[in-house]
Formats: C-alpha cells, sequence, structure tokens
C-alpha cells in the first residue's frame, strides 16, 4: 500500500465507527481548530511571513481571525444545523410525516491554495467536521512552512485517526485524485480544478470547486468627492492589500468613465503612498510574489511592448526579493494576456468607457467572476449590474468584506467553480439532507392500485 492508501485506512475506519457523528466529536473537533490556532498564533506568522512576507496584522486579518471568526460561529450553530427539520407533506398522504435529516457524507477531501494557506485549509475543514466528516487535507506545497505547520499541529490538537494532513505536489494530488471519496473539496485553478472533475467522475464523487478569474469593479460617477475618497481606499486595499493582490476575490481590473480617470489614477497613486510609502518595497506591508514561476509569469504578463507602454504607475520588478511594485496600467489592449488571465499580481490595468452602464456587456463579454465590485448610489444601475451579469456574488460599495459574512455563501458560477461554503452553507456543502417519510397503516387509498378502471382516473 501507498502513503496515499495508508493514510486514508484510518479516516475510513474512523467515519464507519459512527463516532465523528455525535455532536459532541464534531463540537471537541472545532474547539480543537479554535486551540491550534490560538495557541499556535505566532507559529501561524512566522509560517506566513516565511511564505509570503505577510505582515502579523494581515495575518490576523486574513487567516487567524477569519479562521476563529468561523470556528465559534459553527460551534454555536451545529446543534442547531444538526437538528432534523420538518418537511411539509400533501393532505392526501394523512397521517404521515416528513423530515430532512443532515447526514455526513463520509470521508472528505480537501485541496488548499498558497495565498491564503492556512484559512483556506482550515475553513473547508470546519464545515468537514461540522457536518460529521473525515478529513484528508492536502495543503498546497508552495507555500511549504505553512504547509508543514498544518501537518504538524493537526494531528497534535484534532482526532489524528479522523483527519489527516498529506503534504506534496501535483504527483500527490494526483495519486490522492486517484482514490475513492465521498465529497472532494478543491480550491485552487480552472486548470486544476477540470482535472479534479474528471478524476471525481470516475466515482460520481460530488465536488465543490472553488476557483479563481478576473474579479472587475465598476468605479460609477460618484458625485460626494469623500465618495470617490472612500471607494478608492477600498479599492486599493483589495487590489494591492490581501497578498498582493495574490486573491480570488482581490480586483483584477477596474471599469471607469474616460473623464473619470485621471482622478482615480491621482486618488490610487495617493493612497498607495499613504499604504505603502514612496518605497513600497521597504514598507514591510505588501507580501512577496509567491515563487520564481510566478514572478516570470506577471513579468512576462507586464513586458508584453503594447502592456509595458500602458503603465502609468509602478512597473518595477526587484526578482531578489520577488517583489512588485503596486502597478497601474490605463487602457492596456484587451487581447493582451493581463486581460485575458487571472492577473493575480500586484498589477492593475483601468479600462476606460465611454459610459458606465458599458461595463455591463464588458462583463458579460469574458467568463463569469467570482465577484463583481461596484461603487454606485446609482439604485437601477445596481438592480441591472445584479439582474444583467452572472459572478459567484456582487458586493456593493466595498471590497473583500463579503468574504467575512458567515451568513452569505461563498462560491463561484461558471468558470469561477461551483458550489458554496461558509457559515451553514459549509455544513450543508459537507453533508446530504435525506428526506425521510414516515405514514400510518390506515387509511388504504385503493384508487392507486390496479386493476384501473374509469372511476379511478375520476379519483
Ligand atoms: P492550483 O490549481 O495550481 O493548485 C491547487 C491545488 O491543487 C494544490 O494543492 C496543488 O498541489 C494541487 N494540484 C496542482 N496540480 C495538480 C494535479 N495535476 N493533480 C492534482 N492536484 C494538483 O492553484 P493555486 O496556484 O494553488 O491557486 C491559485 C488559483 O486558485 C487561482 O486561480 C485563484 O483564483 C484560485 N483561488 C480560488 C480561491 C477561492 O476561494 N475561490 C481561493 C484561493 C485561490
Amino acid at each position: 500500500m501507498s502513503e496515499v492508501e495508508e493514510s486514508l485506512a484510518e479516516p475510513r475506519q474512523a467515519f464507519k465507527s459512527g463516532s465523528t457523528r455525535s455532536v459532541s466529536w464534531r463540537k471537541s473537533q472545532l474547539r480543537a481548530i479554535i486551540n491550534l490556532v490560538q495557541d499556535n498564533e505566532e507559529d501561524i506568522f512566522k509560517a506566513l511571513y516565511q511564505d509570503l512576507g505577510k505582515h502579523p496584522v494581515e495575518c490576523y486579518r486574513d487567516e487567524v481571525g477569519t479562521v476563529l471568526k468561523s470556528a465559534r460561529y459553527s460551534l454555536s450553530c451545529v446543534e442547531k444545523w444538526m437538528a432534523p427539520k420538518k418537511g411539509r407533506l400533501p393532505l392526501v398522504f394523512f397521517p404521515s410525516s416528513g423530515e430532512l435529516i443532515s447526514e455526513p457524507l463520509g470521508v472528505v477531501l480537501i485541496f488548499a491554495s498558497w495565498n491564503f494557506p492556512i484559512s483556506l485549509a482550515l475553513d473547508p475543514l470546519i464545515g468537514a467536521v461540522s457536518a460529521g466528516n473525515t478529513a484528508v487535507l492536502k495543503p498546497s506545497e508552495l507555500a511549504p512552512a505553512c504547509s508543514s505547520f498544518l501537518a504538524n499541529t493537526i494531528p497534535r490538537y484534532l482526532d489524528c485517526r479522523a483527519i489527516k494532513v498529506i503534504r506534496g505536489g501535483a504527483d500527490v494530488g494526483d495519486r490522492l485524485l486517484q482514490q475513492k471519496w465521498d465529497k472532494i473539496f478543491f480550491t485552487g485553478s480552472p486548470r486544476v480544478g477540470r482535472i479534479v472533475m474528471l478524476a471525481a467522475a470516475r466515482h460520481l464523487t460530488p465536488v465543490t470547486l472553488e476557483l479563481g478569474g478576473k474579479c472587475p469593479t465598476i468605479l460609477d460617477n460618484l458625485s460626494s468627492p469623500s465618495d470617490i475618497k472612500i471607494a478608492v481606499k477600498r479599492i486599493v486595499g483589495a487590489k494591492w492589500g490581501p497578498c498582493s493582490g495574490q486573491a480570488c476575490i482581490g480586483i483584477d481590473y477596474v471599469l471607469v468613465e474616460r473623464k473619470l480617470a485621471p482622478t482615480l489614477i491621482d486618488l490610487l497613486k495617493l493612497t498607495i503612498k499613504s499604504f505603502y510609502g514612496e518605497e513600497p518595497r521597504n514598507s514591510k506591508n505588501m507580501c512577496k510574489i509567491i515563487n520564481k514561476d510566478h514572478f516570470e509569469r506577471l513579468r512576462n504578463l507586464l513586458e508584453d511592448p503594447a502592456v509595458a507602454a500602458s503603465i502609468v504607475h509602478g512597473g518595477s520588478l526587484h526578482e531578489k526579493e520577488l517583489f512588485i511594485e503596486p502597478s497601474i496600467l490605463l487602457d492596456p489592449p484587451l487581447d493582451a494576456g493581463i486581460m485575458m488571465e487571472e492577473i493575480f499580481g500586484p498589477l492593475l490595468p483601468i479600462i476606460t468607457l465611454d459610459n458606465i452602464q458599458e461595463s455591463i456587456e464588458f462583463i458579460n463579454s469574458r467568463p463569469k467572476p467570482l465577484v463583481i465590485y461596484a461603487f454606485t448610489k446609482d439604485e437601477s444601475f445596481k438592480r441591472q449590474i445584479v439582474s444583467e451579469t452572472s459572478s459567484g456574488s456582487v458586493t456593493f460599495n466595498d471590497t473583500m468584506v463579503q468574504f467575512l459574512c458567515d451568513d452569505l455563501p461563498f462560491g463561484g458560477v461558471g468558470q469561477s467553480g461551483f458550489g458554496r461554503y461558509h457559515g451553514k452553507y459549509s455544513f450543508d456543502t459537507f453533508s446530504h439532507e435525506k428526506a425521510v417519510m414516515t405514514r400510518g397503516f390506515f387509511p388504504e387509498l385503493e384508487p392507486r392500485y390496479p386493476p384501473w378502471n374509469h372511476f379511478k382516473l375520476q379519483f
């Protein structure tokens, strides 16, 4: 047996034993996740610094704090979520009762990405254990310090028969995908998402795909200067704030009317300076690019001559530190890589339009994004954006915050993925809601049985 198969035997056995179904086991695992994060906060900061150069405040905001919030919320709600719900039945079946029972799916496989390597591993795990599943977690090999942290601490805190961490890259991912799972929860690229789906199809395993894409931001003509300033602050916060733009829900590009572009660029520059100083490279407030390959990928996007000509701010690259300056591009060619691929880095194209209404057609002519951000006070434009575009979610007048709301589902649509999680949605993602109907023996409705006759048709 390979290491992968061996490590699967215990979670399978643990699930079969039934012990993970009890509310006490689920709560104990949620408490264990809380303790793991609280006791090891400093080590998490260190690992995130090693892998990504993340500042401790950013680590707390995007990883430690997010996981604690999710785990505490699930801990307070899990018993309610598990309770059977009544199903309404038609009178014709009287006397009878209907119930909806949430049952765990079994042994689940969770793939995490490297950009939020702690929260994107533990957040789905919170859903998996809340729903009473056992799980195998594969962190990303591109964040090795965080991956080691998870592999070392999870067995110390959580039920090590039921929860396993397997480290490795694509080869290990591939071996894991050859196994039969009861659910696969994947966070990553659309390219690997396709591989996951193909593998899952062999066993008819349900999948949730949390993928990426290009998230647009529409900036309408806000009349108040203070509103524009706040909007720009939130745009900068979502473009360069989380992991230096290496974020699935970060802003990919901004759509704005041509006449507003100079004001936008001026305010972006001022805000970047106020967040990261004259030399962002020395500020310690921005992450590095995860590795040389991604650095080269971004360099190629930027160094396309037509794209390079559109740089209006930044554009310098520091290979030794894997650092790319916050960069703004005005109207790069729409057929260039930077406008065709997910950027996933600190480069912000601004696309100008004659009329902001055109942004709807612009978005609809591209794959469905994970999020659409729009800054507008125009209620009819808001309704139009919601009803005439398709995306995982829409956030008006702010950025990123939707991710933190437990009562809003998080997930994509079309090329940005499918399935959803967070809060109760995570519990549902890792559960099967079983319909249970119970009938009495009397009265018996004879017209439902043959032999058929005209009278039974009337009935
Ligand atoms: P990736 O698809 O390269 O890797 C994701 C996981 O799949 C990793 O654990 C990796 O080891 C594994 N893997 C890679 N190749 C494999 C193969 N051939 N077979 C089996 N497993 C394989 O993605 P990434 O670089 O980690 O993350 C970047 C992407 O993830 C971006 O597109 C981003 O938008 C997306 N993302 C989405 C979310 C979300 O919540 N929707 C969050 C973060 C990142």
